[in-house]
């Protein structure tokens, strides 16, 4: 059975569906997207997602394109239509469809609405977790408004493919005062030497992620003590661990920063709780 894309109202075979070269996605990069990790055919963490939707939405002004509601049914039936019950739902909602001006369509033009469905090897992911991945380095050089989760993303994709050019999964942005942002996909962590969990704050320049949110929480819970606290590469590779969080990522060790490793080399004892604790959390939430 082949794969299966919502656009604009209709469900339509992947490799017919199509968006008008004048979205204004595609012009101007004038849309937002979320990712949902999906556990048995369910969105996990779905209210931080929904949450981050509505908000990213109102700072760029674009209208919410339906309901929560119709969306989940939206999200729901494309999942249901691809038969995919381990994967991540990708949603992106631009501006919409109007002669190219860099100003804003006429009010009243309808958001336009994109939903891919994407599967995802558990086994082959739970074995990379174990081995633990090498992330790189790179000046931060985006706009200030990564907060918003705009499909901006080009910056990000020269960093993820510098990353991937010297045989790391991810690249940490590095700002003008030394201190790591966040990943090109994922927020940033370590545990520093008195064991205690920092990743960047959430006012910073950074996306506020979801997956960030309820490691948070879950490390909490558990007793550990978080500090939304910058650190320096140097910092990350003194640290007793480093790991990675997003819905694509869960929580992945990450053993070496610019081909020298953190701590050990190995992945540590913490990011295996803190990634057992949040797929538990994330299935526990799915819908
Ligand atoms: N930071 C950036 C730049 C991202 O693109 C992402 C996810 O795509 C994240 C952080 C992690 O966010 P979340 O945990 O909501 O997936």
């Amino acid at each position: 059975m082949g794969k299966i894309t919502y656009v604009n109202g209709r469900f339509l075979p992947h490799g017919q569906a199509v968006v008008h070269i004048e979205d204004r996605g595609y012009q101007f990069a004038d849309a937002v997207y979320e990712v949902w990790a999906l556990f048995d055919g369910k969105l996990a963490d779905p209210d931080g997602h929904f949450e981050r939707l509505k908000r990213s939405l109102g700072e760029l002004s674009i209208d919410m394109p339906m309901s929560r509601a119709a969306l989940t049914m939206v999200l729901k039936e494309t999942v249901r239509r691809n038969r995919i019950h381990e994967g991540l739902v990708y949603l992106q909602v631009s501006r919409g469809v109007a002669t190219r001006d860099h100003a804003f369509p006429t009010p009243g033009t309808p958001p336009a609405v994109v939903v891919t469905v994407s599967r995802v090897d558990r086994a082959a992911a739970e074995a990379r977790a174990a081995k633990g991945v090498g992330v790189v380095t790179t000046p931060e050089n985006r706009w200030g408004r990564c907060d918003i989760k705009t499909v901006g993303l080009l910056p990000n994709a020269l960093a993820k493919q510098m990353a991937r050019e010297a045989g790391a999964v991810e690249a940490w942005f590095v700002d003008e005062l030394g201190f790591v942002t966040e990943g090109a996909s994922s927020n940033a962590w370590i545990i520093d030497g008195d064991g205690v969990l920092r990743t960047r704050d959430a006012n910073a320049n950074i996306l506020r992620g979801v997956t960030r949110l309820s490691v948070v929480e879950l490390a909490r819970k558990a007793g550990l003590k978080v500090e939304e606290r910058p650190f320096t590469p140097a910092e990350a590779l003194a640290a007793q661990e480093a790991f990675i969080t997003g819905a694509g990522t869960l929580v992945l060790p990450v053993v070496t920063i610019d081909g020298k490793p953190v701590g050990s080399g190995k992945p540590g004892p913490v990011a295996a709780r803190l990634r057992r604790l949040y797929i538990e959390r994330a299935k526990a939430s799915a819908i």
